[in-house]
This record gives structure tokens, sequence and C-alpha cells, in this order.
């Protein structure tokens, strides 16, 4: 069990439920970026971190804390000044990696700021960030990506932080999960799981649904960050279905649905992908099935709290395997939809 620790109103680690983050892709001091995180916090993102360039991006976390509740995260390299302005500002954690912030007395300056404002510091590594020595000795694998991050936490440690967040991200798949292992093994911080330049929608969520989903369905992370080159509301809606595929607590609805084949007479397919975005602001694990006809649909789906099959001219609505009644297809929407809001209730 990792240890939990707070970030502004949320805990991770210890058990609590695996956070979705992304980060807003618009410069933070910006209008635009306090839209996104609006629009980021109603998609279920629980955690939003912003890119903090200059003295401008510092000082907006203090209005974009205003319009949304989810914790802020400060993105800083290089100036460890721009980190005490954020934490000033109220974000409620700092990612840095000590190794690019400067002198020693820099990180020292942002650790007692974090520690006396019980601000959580993530640090971490990727494969183009590893420490020069460790690739020396080790090469461009899961022990010189798991020492570089071990490093990062000695030196908070040295400073009095203890409330670390821990990464390690590749873009390989393989090295990503392996590197994750590594420091599972030594260290008890909560993990930030996540595949560095994992790709586009498509390609990246497979990327990043094998190495988390690896890794989460044998108990490793705390937070996620599906990362797609891609709206980051994508992101969310990535990481909201991944997490419910693996049934984690706390999750959304899990909506199964059949391939199809020469017995479906309906337009499956569409209804099934109007069904997914009509869950994708549920908030309850309740399981919803979309299946081409009635010879295997009930059956297959018999788990499934409410579930649709096509029939002759028209469609059954099912749960629990057990029929709750036959709707024409033009009512069908309306119906089914209907029998999901009652699950929810
Ligand atoms: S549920 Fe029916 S339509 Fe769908 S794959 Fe099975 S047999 Fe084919």
């Amino acid at each position: 069990m990792t240890k939990k620790i707070k970030i502004g109103n949320l805990f991770i680690g210890g058990g609590e439920k695996i956070a979705v983050q992304s980060m807003a892709t618009y410069k933070t001091c910006t209008e635009k970026a306090a839209l996104q995180a609006e629009e980021l916090e109603s998609a279920g993102c629980d955690i939003l971190r912003f890119s903090v360039l200059d003295n401008d991006d510092a000082a907006a976390f203090s209005a974009i804390k205003k319009r949304v509740k989810m914790p802020l995260v400060a993105d800083i390299h290089f100036d460890y000044k721009l980190a005490l302005k954020a934490i000033d500002g109220g974000a409620d954690k700092i990612r840095i990696n000590p190794g690019n912030i400067g002198a020693i007395a820099g990180v020292r300056a942002v650790a007692e700021a974090a520690k006396a404002n019980g601000v959580p510091i993530r640090v971490g590594s990727n494969t183009g960030s590893i420490e020069k020595d460790f690739l020396l000795k080790y090469g461009r694998n899961e022990v010189s990506l798991g020492e570089s991050a071990l490093k990062q936490v000695a030196i908070l440690e040295k400073y009095g932080v203890h409330d670390i967040v821990v990464s390690v991200k590749a873009s390989s798949v393989p090295l990503t999960v392996k590197a994750y292992e590594y420091v599972a093994a030594k260290t008890d911080y909560p993990l930030h799981l996540g595949v560095t330049e994992a790709g586009t929608e498509y390609g990246g969520t497979i990327k990043n649904a094998a190495a988390l989903g690896a890794l989460l369905i044998r108990g490793v992370g705390d937070t996620i960050r599906v990362s797609l080159s891609a709206d980051p509301v994508r992101e969310v809606v990535a990481a909201k279905t991944l997490l419910s595929a693996l049934e984690k607590s706390g999750t959304g609805a899990n909506l199964v649905a059949c391939p199809t084949c020469g017995r479906c007479e309906w337009d499956c397919m569409a209804f099934a992908a109007k069904t997914e975005k009509y869950l994708a602001t549920v908030n309850k694990p309740i399981k919803v099935a979309v299946m081409g006809c009635v010879v295997n649909g009930p059956g297959e789906a018999q788990d499934a709290d409410v579930g649709v099959a096509g029939a002759k001219g028209g469609c059954i609505i099912f749960s629990h395997g057990k029929v709750l009644k036959t709707v024409k297809r033009e009512d069908l929407e309306r119906e089914f939809f209907a029998e999901i809001d009652k699950c929810i209730l």
C-alpha cells in the first residue's frame, strides 16, 4: 500500500480512488486555459496540471482556483522562483525536476515553501531526463529511469519533504511497465502513471491502456494521465473508460457492445456509439450492454444492469438477462436511456 497524501481537497495513494489527471494545452495565464479547466472538470478530470513559463502563469493559479474545485498542479522547469510564486498563488501541487531547477539553494527554497504550505511535489524521470551517471552505469532501461527518480526523491527527503509523488515515464510500453514495477518495489510514495509521448488518440490510447492497464490490474499506480496528442477532454474520457474497464472503484459506467455479425438487423454500432456518449457523464459503476440480436445478446450480457438487443422489427430491453420490454426502433433511444437513468438513481 502506498502512502496517502493530500493534494488540495483530494487524497491519492493508500487505497484511495485512482485520480484522473490531465494537462491544460493553453498558456496558463490566458482565459482559454481557465475555460479549458472548467471543461475538463465537467468531463471528470480530478487533477489538472498547468505549465508555468513566466510570472504571469505563476500568478494565474489564484484566479483559476476560483473557477474550479479540482486541485491544480504547477509544472515548473528551470526557475525555482516561479515555483515559489505558484505556491503563493495557491497551486495545490508542484511538479519539478530538481536536476534542472538550478542551484541546490533553489531546490531547498521550493522544498521549504512546499512543506510550509502542505503542497506535495511530484518528481520523476523520463527516458529523456535520465541522470548521466545512471545512464552510463546502467544504460537506458528501467534501472536508470527508476534510480534517477529515486535520487530526486532523496533530495526532497533531505529537505524534509515527505509528501511526494513519483513518475517514471517512457514512450515504450514494456519499459514503462518495468520502470514502474522497479520503483514500486523501492518506494511507498504514490505513483503517477503515464506513457510519455504516447501518440495520437487511437494509437496513444492503446499504448496507455496496455501500459497502465498492466500496472493498475496488479495494484500499481495511484493517479493516471492518459497523455494523448488530442484534446485533453479525450484524455479524461480515455482514462475514465480505462479505469471502468479495470473495474476500479469510484469509476463510471462500463459499456459492453457486441461486434455484430450477420444476425444483426439494426444499426447496433451507431446506437452503441450514442450510448457511449450518453454514459460519459455517468459516475456510477453500472454495466450497460448494446447487443446486435436476441439470439445471443441477453445471454452473453447477463450481468448487464440494463441492455438492449435487436429483435424482429424492434428491440428488447433487458436487465440481468430478463426482458423488461419490447420497443419500436423509433422509441428505443428514449426508452433505453430512461432505463439507464433508473439504474443511476
Ligand atoms: S450478439 Fe448477435 S449480432 Fe452480436 S455478435 Fe452475437 S450473434 Fe452476432
